[in-house]
C-alpha cells in the first residue's frame, strides 16, 4: 500500500455513529477543520439497536446534549413516530422523555446536517492507524494509505472495532446491520499503550408487521400533547404510530430452558462482558425464574417499512431456537422473522485512561467518546461526543477544557463515572446515579446548561436571547405568584372544594396553594384573572420551581457541599508515592486515576475518608491545589 498525505486537519473525528457525528459537529462550529471517517457511510447516525430515543435517564442526557448546542435532540424531533413521557406517576426528577423514531429518515437528517456542516468532511474510510509525534497526535491514515496530518483525534469506533457477530454456534467477523467491521485499529491502540476491553451487547430480531396478530396485543399510544426534545423545537409535533404489548409465557420460558445448552452466552462462546440493565431474554429467564412472564413491546422501526422491533427479546441463541421461542406468544404464533437476533463482541477501552475532559491521559490530543469509552446507548455515546468535540476544539486553540460536574448535568454524571470509577460492563445511565435528581431534571436542562452552551460559541446569540425571555418569564411569574394573596372568596373556596383541598379561612398567598399536592398552577387559572399567557415550557418550570421549592433549596445545598470538595483543585504534578499517610491502595488508586479535585478522589474505590484527610492536609500544608470550578 502507497502511503499519500491526503490533507492537513485540525479534527479527525473517527466514527460516524452518534458520539461521532456529535464531536464532529461540536469541532466544526467551533472552527475546527474536521473530517469525520465511516467505515461506510450508510451506517452514519445508525441506531442497530431500539428504534428509539430517550428513555429514564436517557431523555435527560438528549435535553442536555440540546440545551449545550448539540444535534441529536432536533433531529429526534423530526423524524420520531411517537413520543411519551415516561414516569409520569413519580416526580419530576424522573419524568423522561422517550421517542420512536423513524430509523432511516433519523439516518438521512443527521447525514445531511454533517454534509451541510462548514469546516466538516464526511469521508467513507476505515482508519487503521493513529500516530504520534513526540508522544502527541500526529496523523491517522486510512485502509488505502491516505494520512491525514491531525492535532487532535475523537476515536469514537462503537461496536465496530474488532466486531464479531455471535448467533447460537455461528460466528464470523463483522460490524452492526451487516457493516463491516473495523478490524485493523484495536492492534495500533495496543501498541500505544492503550488498554483495551472486550464487551458485549445484543439486540432483539426484527419481525414483519403482516405477520402479527395485532387483535390479541394491547395498544401502547402516544402522549396527546408531544414534548420535544430540542428547545428549539417549536412547532407541534404529532404521532403517527403506535407500540404494542405483548408477554412472555411458560411455554416461551421452556423453550428457552430446554435450548441454553445451544446459547453461547452458557456455553462461553460470548466472552465480551454484557450489559447488566439489558439483559437478553435467555439471561432474564435464568436469572429471575420466578417470574412468569415479561413484557415484550412490538415497536415501529419506520413509517415506510413493515419492519417490526421486538423489545425485550434480545438473543443470541440459534436461529431455529429464535423462531421457536417468538412463536409461543400472543400474537406472534405465524410471526415471520425477518432479521435474526445477535450479539455482537466488540473492542473498548478501560475509560480509567481518560481525563474528566476525554482526553487521554498519556496521548495529550487523543480523546474517546461514546461504545469505545465502556458506555452503551444512543444517549450516552452523543453526550460524550458532544463533550469530546468541543474540548479536542478547546486542546486546540489552547482553551480549558470544559468538564461538567455532577451537580450540574447528567453528562458530568456519566462522564465522572466513566473515568474516575470505569466501568466492568457497557455502562447505561439512570436516574439513580445521580445524587442531585431533583435538580438535574429533563425540564430545566436549558436553564443549568444554556449558558454555557452560549460561552462555548455552539448556541446562537438568537437562541440564547429567547432563552434568557424564557428565564426572565419564569422569574416574573414565580415573583408574581410569591405576591398574590388569594381571598378566602367563594371563587377560591370553589376550586379548593374541587380539588379536595383544605379550606382558607384567611388569605393565602398563591405560592402557598400551589404547594399543596393537590393543586396545580392549572387548576389556579380561573381564579388569577392576571395571569399571563405562558408557554406550556415555561408554565411547567413555574409549577416545579413553585411546588417543589424547598426541596430543591435542601438538594441545593447538598450540592454546595460537594462543590466544595469538587473545587479544591489537586495540582497535576503531585507524588503520591511520597505522601506517606495514605495507605498504600490509595496511594495506588489516586497514582493511577490520577483526580483533578479532592472531590473525583474521594469517589475513586478504595481511597477511604482518612486518605481525603490526608490529602486535604497535605494540600493545606503545601499550599498545594486552589479553589477552582468547571475546569480540567
Ligand atoms: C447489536 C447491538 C445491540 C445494542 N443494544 C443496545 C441496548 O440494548 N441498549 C443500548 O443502550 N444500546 C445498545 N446498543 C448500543 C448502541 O447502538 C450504541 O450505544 C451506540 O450506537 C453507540 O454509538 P457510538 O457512536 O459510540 O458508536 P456506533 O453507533 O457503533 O458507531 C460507530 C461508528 O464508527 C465507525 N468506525 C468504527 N471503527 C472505525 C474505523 N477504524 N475507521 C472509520 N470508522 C470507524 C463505524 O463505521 C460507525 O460509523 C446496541 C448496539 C448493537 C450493535
Amino acid at each position: 500500500m502507497v502511503e499519500y498525505l491526503a490533507e492537513q486537519i485540525d479534527v479527525a473525528v473517527i466514527g460516524g455513529g452518534h458520539a461521532g457525528c456529535e464531536a464532529a459537529l461540536a469541532a466544526a462550529r467551533l472552527g475546527c477543520r474536521t473530517v469525520l471517517f465511516s467505515v461506510q457511510l450508510d451506517a452514519i447516525a445508525n441506531l442497530p439497536c431500539n428504534p428509539s430515543i430517550g428513555g429514564t435517564a436517557k431523555g435527560h442526557l438528549v435535553r442536555e446534549i440540546d440545551a449545550l448546542g448539540g444535534e441529536m435532540g432536533k433531529v429526534a424531533d423530526k423524524t420520531l413516530l411517537q413520543s411519551r413521557i415516561l414516569n409520569r406517576g413519580k416526580g419530576p426528577a424522573v419524568y423522561s422523555l422517550r421517542a420512536q423514531i423513524d430509523r432511516k429518515a433519523y439516518q438521512r437528517e443527521m447525514k445531511h446536517r454533517l454534509e451541510l456542516q462548514e469546516n466538516l468532511t464526511v469521508k467513507q474510510g476505515e482508519i487503521i492507524e493513529i500516530r504520534l509525534k513526540e508522544g502527541k497526535i500526529a496523523s491517522v491514515m486510512t485502509e488505502l494509505g491516505a494520512i491525514y496530518e491531525a492535532k487532535a483525534v475523537v476515536l469514537a469506533t462503537g461496536t465496530f472495532l474488532a466486531g464479531r457477530i455471535i448467533i447460537g454456534d455461528y460466528s464470523r467477523s463483522g460490524g452492526p446491520d451487516g457493516f463491516f467491521p473495523a478490524n485493523e485499529l484495536s492492534a495500533c491502540l495496543k501498541r500505544l499503550g492503550v488498554q483495551i476491553l472486550r464487551f458485549k451487547t445484543g439486540t432483539p430480531a426484527r419481525i414483519n408487521r403482516r405477520s402479527v396478530d395485532f387483535s390479541q396485543l394491547e395498544v401502547q399510544e402516544g402522549d396527546e400533547t408531544i414534548t420535544p426534545f430540542s428547545f428549539e423545537t417549536d412547532e407541534p409535533l404529532k404521532n403517527t404510530e403506535v407500540c404494542h404489548l405483548t408477554y412472555t409465557n411458560e411455554k416461551t420460558h421452556q423453550v428457552i430452558r430446554d435450548n441454553l445448552h445451544r446459547s453461547p452466552l452458557y456455553s462461553g462462546v460470548i466472552e465480551g462482558v454484557g450489559p447488566r440493565y439489558c439483559p437478553s431474554i435467555e439471561d432474564k429467564v435464568v436469572r429471575f425464574a420466578e417470574k412468569e412472564r415479561h413484557q415484550v413491546f412490538i415497536e415501529p422501526m419506520g413509517g415506510d417499512t413493515e419492519e417490526l422491533y421486538v423489545q425485550g427479546m434480545s438473543s443470541s441463541l440459534p436461529e431455529d431456537v429464535q423462531i421457536k421461542m417468538l412463536r409461543t406468544m400472543a400474537g406472534l404464533e405465524k410471526v415471520e422473522m425477518m432479521r435474526t437476533a445477535y450479539a455482537i463482541e466488540y473492542d473498548c477501552i478501560d475509560s480509567t485512561q481518560l481525563k474528566p475532559s476525554l482526553e487521554f491521559k498519556e496521548i495529550p490530543g487523543l480523546f474517546g467518546a461514546g461504545q469505545f469509552n465502556g458506555s452503551s446507548g444512543y444517549e450516552e455515546a452523543a453526550a460524550q461526543g458532544l463533550m469530546a468535540g468541543i474540548n479536542a476544539a478547546h486542546y486546540i486553540q489552547g482553551k480549558e477544557a470544559v468538564v461538567l460536574d455532577r451537580s450540574t448535568a447528567y453528562i458530568g454524571v456519566l462522564i465522572d463515572d466513566l473515568v474516575t470509577k470505569g466501568t466492568p460492563e457497557p455502562y447505561r445511565m439512570m436516574t439513580a446515579r445521580a445524587e442531585y435528581r431533583l435538580l438535574l431534571r429533563q425540564d430545566n436542562a436549558d436553564l443549568r446548561l444554556t449558558e454555557l452552551g452560549h460561552q462555548i460559541g455552539l448556541i446562537s446569540d438568537a437562541r440564547y436571547q429567547t432563552f434568557l425571555d424564557k428565564k426572565a418569564e419564569i422569574n416574573r411569574e414565580v415573583e408574581r405568584l410569591e405576591a398574590l394573596i388569594f381571598p378566602p372568596s367563594e371563587a377560591v373556596l370553589a376550586v379548593l372544594n374541587q380539588a379536595g383541598s383544605t379550606p382558607i379561612t384567611t388569605g393565602i398567598r398563591a405560592s402557598e396553594l400551589l404547594r399543596r399536592p393537590e393543586i396545580s398552577y392549572a387548576l389556579l387559572e380561573p381564579i388569577d384573572p392576571d395571569r399571563p399567557q405562558l408557554a406550556p415550557a415555561v408554565a411547567e418550570q413555574v409549577e416545579i420551581t413553585v411546588k417543589y421549592q424547598g426541596y430543591i433549596e435542601r438538594q441545593m445545598r447538598q450540592a454546595e457541599q460537594f462543590l466544595k470538595l469538587e473545587n479544591r483543585k489537586i495540582p497535576d504534578g503531585i507524588d503520591y508515592e511520597h505522601l506517606h499517610g495514605l495507605r498504600l491502595e490509595a496511594r495506588q488508586k489516586l497514582a493511577k486515576i490520577r483526580p483533578r479535585s479532592v472531590g473525583q478522589a474521594s469517589r475513586i474505590s478504595g481511597v477511604s475518608p482518612a486518605d481525603i484527610t490526608v490529602l486535604l492536609i497535605y494540600l493545606k500544608s503545601t499550599k498545594g491545589g486552589s479553589d477552582h470550578g468547571q475546569e480540567a
